[in-house]
């Protein structure tokens, strides 16, 4: 069978290039799923360029007409549903039933933004004289850049496109090199839809390249990027120079806090999938547990067991709870990290390669007890499966060590007291609180972003917020 190609798409032309990479299977380094064609700067150039000719159009085009196309782009991902699970699954890694979760939430993503196309408007508002009224617009912005990463290939593209083409905007697309057969899939589900050529253009190519052109390019008037705490750094120093509008989505050091009081049931399992569910590696993973003194051991006892148990293997098989690792960078990463933690704690469960079948970048759930606060695994994204457990006497002393962190993007309590979640919700400093729930697990009507070293903070993500960054206000007064 032939095997996928992944090129640039500007106009909606593919754009092949002589700079070729394989893609694998992660949990099957054997497979190779098809093949990437890495752009240079020249491309990205002509990507913006066309992004700007088709921009003017697609912003004057009736907000309900790009709603159905939002909508008919739903509908094209919806029709290939299961097709796009597998491909996912087998791109990066997460287990099948992960990866449905993540295309029914994409195609809900287009639906979401295309019904808010109907309503997107601004407000009036009384005037000082009698005789005038005032009212806003909000305008697209223009050409936007927008930066994902590999770990959801297929949502968090989903939920910045969707927005920006609600908005009125062109987009210009760049996902990460690692995952460029779901990119693909995407952009071309949006030409199905109907999108006009160049209001969508990708361009696949590594970020040190392709995507500091984006963000140094005159023509680009805001670009959004989830990734790493070190990339958004260096993004940020650059858009500085010339005040681009900036949305920042980064790290995460996420602490899920078990109080005396909790469902102790509860707490094993929402500490086993929010720390080992895909395979650590979303940003909103659990990667630090604190328990309070009392049920510690009790708790601590029961989570290895569970941990212990969980299968280990490809995603696509079936009973299997912890897929692989992505890449072979995040597995020496990962690797090194319990290296780390066997120096600094006491290891628990796991603490290395697991064995399976297939040759791919398997690690067992790995958890390490007494853990310091000043410990680097207590501290740095480990972005894999791997926990780091503290104990804690009082409620209070929890909140200092979840604020310890750098990061501020998900906090969690299991608590069967009302007061405790009322402390914990205004004191811990995260953008996402959740209570009695694991932490991953965001809905997409509700704004999202986080505090600290885990965003720069200026605009939500998903939600009616996501159409702040995407759009500009204006405000128009009359005098009649
Ligand atoms: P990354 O290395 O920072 O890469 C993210 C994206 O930025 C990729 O498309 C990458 O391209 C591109 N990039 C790299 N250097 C760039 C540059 N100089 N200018 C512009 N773009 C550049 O992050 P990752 O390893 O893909 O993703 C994992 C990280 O994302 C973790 O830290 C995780 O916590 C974070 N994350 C955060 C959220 C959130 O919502 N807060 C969600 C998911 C993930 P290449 O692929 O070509 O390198």
């Amino acid at each position: 069978m032939m095997q996928p190609v992944a090129s640039s798409l500007i106009d909606g032309v593919e754009r092949r290039s002589s700079a070729v990479r394989e893609v694998r299977d992660p949990g099957d380094r054997d497979t190779v799923l098809g093949q990437v064609c890495l752009a240079d700067v020249e491309t990205a150039k002509e990507a913006i360029d066309s992004a700007e000719k088709a921009a003017q159009a697609w912003g004057a085009t009736p907000a309900p007409r790009r709603g159905r196309v939002l909508f008919e782009a739903a509908q094209q991902l919806d029709a290939r549903k299961a097709d796009l699970a597998r491909l996912l699954t087998r791109e990066e890694g997460k287990t099948l039933n992960e990866s449905v979760f993540e295309v029914d939430r994409s195609i809900n993503l287009f639906r979401f933004y295309g019904a808010l196309c109907f309503k997107l408007g601004g407000k009036t508002l009384p005037s000082n004289d009698p005789n005038s009224y005032i009212y806003t617009v909000r305008e697209p912005l223009g050409v936007v850049g927008v930066v994902t990463p590999w770990n959801f290939p297929l949502s968090i593209p989903a939920w910045k496109i969707a927005p920006a083409l609600a908005a009125g905007d062109a987009v210009v697309f760049k996902p990460a090199s690692q995952t460029p057969l779901m990119a693909k899939e995407l952009v071309y589900a949006l030409l199905a839809a109907g999108l006009p050529k160049g209001v969508l253009n990708m361009v696949l190519g590594l970020g040190s390249v392709v995507g500091d052109t984006l963000v140094a390019s005159a023509k680009v008037r805001a670009v959004s990027f989830t990734g790493s705490s070190e990339t958004g750094r260096h993004i940020n120093t650059q858009a500085g120079q010339r005040m681009l509008r900036l949305q920042l989505e980064l790290g995460g050091k996420n602490a899920l806090v078990v109080m005396d009081d909790a469902d102790i049931d509860l707490a094993v399992e929402l500490a086993a999938k929010g720390a080992f569910g895909l395979t650590g590696q979303a940003c909103t993973a659990a990667s630090r547990l604190l328990v309070q003194q009392g049920i510690a051991s009790d708790l601590l006892r029961k989570l290895v067991l569970r941990s212990s148990g969980m299968v280990v293997g490809h995603g696509l098989e079936t009973g299997v709870e912890v897929g692989p690792l992505s890449s072979e960078d995040q597995f020496y990463k990962v690797r090194r990290y319990i290296e780390i933690g066997k120096e600094e704690a006491d290891l628990v469960a796991g603490g290395g390669v697991a064995r399976t079948p297939k040759k791919g970048f398997y690690v067992s759930p790995t958890i390490f007890t007494d853990v310091a606060p000043e410990d680097r695994i207590f501290q740095e994204e480990i972005f894999g499966p791997v926990l780091s457990v503290t104990t804690f006497r009082d409620l209070g002393d929890a909140i200092n060590l979840v604020n310890s962190a750098s990061y501020g993007l998900t906090a969690g309590i299991v608590t069967r007291s009302h007061a405790n979640v009322a402390t914990f919700a205004s004191k811990a400093d995260a953008g996402v609180i959740r209570v009695n729930k694991p932490l991953p697990g965001l809905e997409l009507q509700v704004p999202y972003g986080g505090f600290k070293d885990s965003g720069n903070d200026q605009y939500k993500e998903m939600g009616e917020e996501a159409l702040d960054f995407y759009t500009r206000t204006k405000a128009v007064y009359v005098g009649y």
